[in-house]
C-alpha cells in the first residue's frame, strides 16, 4: 500500500488514504515521488468549483507537478532504468493524433492530465508512460526539479515571441506570473511591470527583478504603464491571472502591434473590446496551453542551467500529511510556490 492524497467524492476537500500500489504496464515507469508542488489547478479541485466538477471524476489521486526516482520499469521501456532522477510531462499525449504527429503534442486531441483525468502525483508512487518522462540533472534539488512542469508553462508563454528589449507586463503574480517575471528579466526584457492585488506577491515580483509593481486597488494601472512606456504601452502582455479586470487592463495597456498571451483561465465568459484593443492595434493574441513537448522542456532546462534563480518563489514546504495547512495558505494567497513531500520533509 502507499499513501496518497485523494479526491474521494464530488465535494470540497481531499483525503489522505492508503491506496494499493499502482500496476506497472509494459511501457510504464514506476517512480518514487521525492517532491511535489501545488498548482492553482489543484486548488480548483480542492474547492470543487464548476471547472473541477466538469473535468474530474472521483475517486482520483490528485497532483500533477512532481519529480522522483525511477524504481522499476516495464519490459518494453528502453530509455530509463531504476535509479534515474526524473520529472514528467503531466499532459499525457497519445503520439497518434494529428496534432501529436505534427509536433504539437501540447494540444493532443486525446490528452489526459494526471491528477485531473487520471491518478496523479500526490502519492508515494506514480506510474507514468515512458514517453512522458523527462530526465533531470542530479544537481537540481527536488524542490526545484518538481517546478520544471509549472515553470515550463511560463517559459512557453514568455518565449512564444520576442521579449528581449521589449516592455513586458505580467498580470497576476501567482507562481506562473512570478516565473514569467524572472524569465523575462533573464531573457533581456527592457522592463518588466508586474500587476497583482496582493502586496505579498508584489514583493516577490520585486525580489525577482520586476522594474515596477502595480496594485490595481491602489493605482490606475493603465495610466502608470502609459507613463512608464512613454505613452506606447507594453509590447508584450502575459496574462497569468484569469481575472476579467486584469485582462481588460492588460488589453488597454497593450501597445500598437503588441503581443498578448492568455494563460490564466477565467472562471466564466468575459467581455473584451475586440475592436479597440485588438483589431485597431494590429495586436497578436495567443492562447498558451501547457508546455511544448519537448521544446519547452529543453528551454526550461537551459534557463535553469544558466542560473535562473527560483528560490525566492519557493516560500513554503510541508509534509504531505499537512496538506490542509498548505491549501489554506494558498487559499489566502500569502505564498509563492508550496512544496509537498509525500515521505516527509527531507533533512
Ligand atoms: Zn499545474
Ligand atoms: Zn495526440
Amino acid at each position: 500500500m502507499m499513501k496518497a492524497l485523494v479526491k474521494e467524492a464530488p465535494e470540497a476537500g481531499f483525503t489522505l488514504l492508503a491506496k494499493p500500489i499502482p500496476q506497472l504496464p509494459v511501457d510504464g515507469v514506476r517512480i518514487r515521488v521525492l517532491a511535489t508542488s501545488i498548482c492553482g489547478t489543484d486548488l480548483h479541485i480542492y474547492n470543487w468549483d464548476a471547472w473541477a466538477a466538469s473535468k474530474v471524476t472521483t475517486p482520483l489521486t490528485v497532483g500533477h507537478e512532481f519529480c522522483g526516482e525511477v524504481i522499476e520499469v516495464g519490459e518494453k521501456v528502453t530509455r530509463f532504468e531504476a535509479g534515474d532522477y526524473v520529472a514528467a510531462e503531466s499532459h499525457i499525449f497519445c503520439d497518434q493524433c494529428r496534432p501529436c504527429r505534427a509536433g504539437q503534442r501540447h494540444i493532443c486531441e486525446n490528452e489526459k492530465i494526471i491528477g485531473v483525468q487520471r491518478d496523479g502525483a500526490f502519492a508515494e508512487q506514480i506510474v507514468m508512460p515512458e514517453r512522458c518522462i523527462w530526465r533531470t540533472p542530479a544537481d537540481l534539488p527536488p524542490e526545484i526539479a518538481t517546478l520544471q512542469e509549472p515553470l515550463g508553462n511560463s517559459v512557453h508563454a514568455t518565449l512564444a515571441g520576442e521579449v528581449s528589449r521589449r516592455h513586458v507586463m505580467v498580470t497576476g503574480c501567482g507562481p506562473t506570473g512570478l516565473f514569467a517575471v524572472a524569465i523575462a528579466k533573464t531573457c533581456g526584457a527592457a522592463s518588466v511591470m508586474a500587476v497583482d492585488v496582493q502586496q505579498y506577491r508584489l514583493n516577490l515580483a520585486t525580489e525577482l527583478g520586476a522594474d515596477q509593481v502595480l496594485n490595481p486597488l491602489e493605482c490606475d494601472v493603465v495610466a502608470e504603464i502609459q507613463t512608464a512606456t512613454e505613452g506606447r504601452g507594453a509590447d508584450v502582455v502575459l496574462e497569468m491571472s484569469g481575472n476579467e479586470k486584469a485582462i481588460e487592463d492588460g488589453l488597454r495597456c497593450l501597445s500598437r502591434g503588441g503581443d498578448f498571451r492568455f494563460f490564466g483561465v477565467p472562471s466564466d465568459r468575459i467581455s473584451i473590446d475586440v475592436a479597440r484593443d485588438i483589431i485597431f492595434k494590429g495586436a497578436r493574441v495567443q492562447g498558451i496551453l501547457g508546455r511544448k513537448v519537448w521544446d519547452t522542456w529543453h528551454d526550461t532546462a537551459r534557463l535553469l542551467e544558466a542560473g535562473l534563480d527560483l528560490t525566492p518563489i519557493v516560500t513554503h514546504r510541508f509534509p504531505m500529511d499537512d496538506f490542509e495547512i498548505a491549501f489554506d495558505l494558498i487559499q489566502r494567497g500569502e505564498c509563492g510556490k508550496v512544496i509537498l513531500y509525500p515521505a516527509g520533509i527531507p533533512d
